[in-house]
């Protein structure tokens, strides 16, 4: 029988509750059990496809094509499990849902309503991740902060749900922030009283307290903290800021978090096996070299934009006991190789990522026309490719003013251009290639020697396509079709072979890749970028 966590937040929003709900599943898959986590997000938008990474940080791609919330890529890295549209709801979808039911006339005349017609939706949806795969414990995260508007219905949605499932199968996990104030010395713990107020008022009490910190909170705090909340003593766990969020689970861990839970929800004790993630830590900890990776993107003020990007080098960082240091391009500010060479100084590796619309594009051309000329080993990823694609067609193959259709439709050279079929769509919304595609690896190519297979599957966002009247063309000048469908009808890696390593995919690699088990491409990469730092 499956036993649900229910994790909401207090005080402010970006407490980190997408990284304690993935760490609490991952100290639970360590004993043993079958878990599964999904996000509620509050908004409106249907998903977040259409937001831009300002508001929303980056938009994390699963197999089966949902565009969702970037939590759901930490909990794929933690739980080592691929998820799908089931684990991330929008008030969007659910809205979407009812009424496309009262236009049905499913509702037999009733007057449509937020409860019970909403909260029922929402409630169903939760049925729906259990029956997915019918996992020990479900974890359900409700984005926002406890007393925001457009969260009601779900509070109230998870209250009912709680007393329909019986007492000790389900539980609610609150995680708020004590701040700091410097001037005193002191942590304040009733912002955090007033929160749990606020869930108390909609008739939900929380069993556990995960409390956000810079400090650590000494025990007199947490008694206290725990006496004006009702929560037992040894049920307020800290979670101070770490280093690195990998960190989490065992921080976690040593303060007993599993075994409390298992107390409240009646599941049977068992010894963790930790070990494996242990040793990532230690790891993380102890890095023997840096490396200086570049990323030349437009959204580099918000750096969750690229998260799993970032997350990637990482995870290749932790394999290779190398600390990656980020630097990041504002591609605008790049006008000409001059700059691009000034801002590539000291940098043993770039990468250009994903990316839609004209702005700062061709600062990104100096920079791969830089990294190519120089031999600095590059990573593009989606928009990184086409942009490899453009600046070959432009500066080796001569073709004046080669470009994407998306940022120049007059051009005479359209290297990437839109397919026959994308051509008629006219919403934004979910009409993208998106989600995960076969790829036939050419058997000569860097990346069949980092992958060592030749068929892999790797997630796509995109709408433009390499244009295949120029594949001849581009080759003859040196460049490699180093991936495509398998009907060889989509290019879907590009490589340049006099490079020690530049190699650009039209996909994702970064929704792949998980701490322990870096992706290839990435670590492909970042070994080169480690050669280079060596004779830099
Ligand atoms: N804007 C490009 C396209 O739509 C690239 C998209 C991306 O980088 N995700 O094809």
């Amino acid at each position: 029988m499956t036993k649900y966590i229910f994790i909401t937040g207090g005080v402010v929003s970006s407490l980190g509750k997408g990284i304690v709900a993935a760490s609490l599943g991952r100290l639970f898959v360590s004993r043993g059990f079958k878990v599964s986590t999904q996000k509620f997000d509050p908004y409106i938008n249907v998903d977040p496809g259409t937001m831009s990474p300002y508001q929303h940080g980056e938009v994390f791609v699963c197999d089966d094509g949902a565009e969702t919330d970037l939590d759901l890529g930490h909990y794929e890295r933690f739980l080592d499990k691929n998820l799908s549209r089931i684990n991330n709801v929008t008030s969007g979808s659910v809205y979407q849902t009812v009424i496309e039911k009262e236009r049905r006339g499913e509702y037999l005349g009733a007057t449509v309503q937020m409860i019970p017609h909403i909260t029922e939706e929402i409630k169903s949806r939760i049925r729906n991740a259990q029956a997915k795969d019918n996992p020990d414990i479900l974890i359900v995260e409700i984005g926002g902060t406890v007393g925001d508007i457009e969260g009601l219905p779900f509070i109230e949605a998870i209250r009912q749900f709680k007393i329909e499932q019986g007492i000790s199968n389900s539980m609610s996990l609150h995680v708020t922030l004590l701040p700091y104030l410097n001037t005193s010395g002191e942590l304040k713990t009733k912002p955090t009283q007033h929160s749990v107020n606020v869930l108390r008022s909609y008739g939900i009490q929380p069993e556990m307290l995960v409390l956000r910190t810079q400090v650590p909170v000494d025990k007199n705090e947490k008694d206290k903290i725990a006496l004006f909340c009702s929560v037992n003593k040894d049920c307020v766990i800290e979670c101070k800021d770490m280093k690195s969020i990998y960190e989490v689970p065992l921080y976690l861990e040593n303060q007993g978090i599993c075994d409390r839970v298992c107390e409240i929800l009646n599941i049977e004790k068992r010894k963790p096996d930790l070990s494996s993630w242990t040793e990532l830590v230690e790891r993380i900890h102890n890095p023997e070299k840096e490396i200086n990776i570049a990323i030349a993107g437009k959204y580099t003020s918000l750096n969750d934009a690229y998260l799993s990007v970032v997350e990637s080098l990482h995870h290749a960082g932790f394999k290779t006991n190398t600390k990656i240091n980020i630097k990041w391009i504002a591609s605008d500010d790049v006008k000409n190789q001059n700059q691009a060479g000034k801002l590539l100084e000291n940098v043993h590796g770039v990468i250009v990522p994903g990316g839609f619309g004209q702005r700062g594009v061709e600062g990104k051309l100096e920079i791969v026309r830089y990294a190519r000329e120089n031999n600095i080993p590059y990573l593009g990823l989606c928009l990184g490719m086409q942009c490899a694609v453009i600046e070959f067609a432009r500066n080796v193959a001569g073709l004046k003013d080669a470009n994407s259709e998306e940022f120049d439709k007059d051009t005479e050279f359209k290297v990437v251009h839109l397919m026959e079929n994308q051509k008629n769509i006219k919403n934004l919304g979910a009409t993208m290639r998106i989600g995960a595609f076969p790829c036939k690896l050419n058997k000569l190519s860097k990346s069949y020697s980092v992958y060592k297979t030749e068929d892999i599957s790797e997630r796509h966002r995109h709408r433009y396509e390499f244009n295949n009247e120029y594949k001849d063309i581009l080759a003859k000048k040196g460049l490699l079709i180093a991936g495509t469908s398998p009907d060889g009808e989509l290019v879907e890696i590009i490589e340049n072979p006099k490079n020690n390593w530049f190699v650009a995919a039209q996909f994702h690699p970064e929704f792949k890749s998980r701490p322990d088990n870096p992706h290839p491409l990435f670590l492909g990469f970042v070994e080169a970028a480690i050669d280079m730092s060596k004779s830099k």
